[in-house]
């Protein structure tokens, strides 16, 4: 089956938000957001919260920018070799036409293959985890694009992380940096508070001893945190359990 004009991307190469760095980033139509999302709309999604992101969504889900999925994924192809990616910045997976709640893996695979010469690639789902999706992540995984779990629940995120899935997981503003639950230790993302002497940590600089971003880590053995905020965190936070 062709793949919906749901799976409109637009890429983005050196970006300018503020949170990445001049990496390149991507969005997706908002025709990709799982109705498993429950950050959705006004709920919490950072993406709706964001007066900028948000106007170019809106066009980018018009069918106003972007790109259909095969000239994207030459667009990705086209990227230079050695430099950070990070997909989704807005908006999720392209889902399979004929299941809106399953990642549409052959389409996956395609982009994670486009994203070998890079020196990393990851991105985020609200698609539910059950076997398929995560057979999804695993195999776009050993092609060198990581997809992150996302989840607002430290419980739901402990049982991923046991089995192997990189998780994220949003938290209440108040949260602590490092905690652990149900055995499982969670670490707030770096550019959410301040680096040694003061320093703003961005995708781009985020890593240390790892060498790569954080959310671009398939074996890591932590959750990563995003504490709720914002202009809808008090929505974001409502969420977090
Ligand atoms: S953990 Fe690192 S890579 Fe992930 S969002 Fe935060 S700064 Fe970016």
């Amino acid at each position: 089956m062709a793949p919906a004009e749901s799976h409109r991307a637009a890429l983005s190469f050196p970006s300018s938000n503020a949170k990445t760095g001049p990496i390149a980033v991507s969005s997706t139509s908002r025709l990709t957001c799982p109705s498993s999302c429950p950050l959705a709309g006004d709920q919490g999604c950072y993406a709706e919260a964001g007066f900028r992101t948000r106007l170019q969504w809106d066009r980018l889900s018009r069918g106003e920018s972007g790109l259909p999925a095969a000239a994207f994924i030459k667009q990705v192809l086209a990227l230079p070799a050695g430099i950070l990616f990070r997909h989704c910045v807005a908006g999720d997976q392209w889902p399979e036409p004929a299941n809106p709640l399953r990642i549409d893996q052959g389409l996956l695979l395609q982009l994670a293959k486009a994203t070998r010469h890079l020196r990393a690639a990851w991105s985020y789902t609200h698609f539910p985890m059950g076997p398929a999706n995560q057979a999804t992540l695993r195999l776009a995984a050993a092609q060198g694009l990581v997809i992150n779990a996302s989840t607002e629940s430290r419980s739901v995120a402990a049982g991923l992380q046991r089995q192997g899935i990189p998780v994220v997981c949003v938290v209440p503003p108040d949260a602590p940096a490092v905690f652990r639950h149900q055995g499982v230790r969670f670490v707030a993302c770096p550019a959410s508070r301040r680096g040694r002497g003061g320093r703003k940590i961005q995708c781009i600089s985020c890593g240390g001893r790892w060498g790569l971003p954080l959310c671009a880590v398939a074996a890591r053995s932590f959750v990563i945190t995003f504490p709720a905020h914002g202009a809808l965190a008090a929505a974001a936070a409502h969420h977090c359990s």
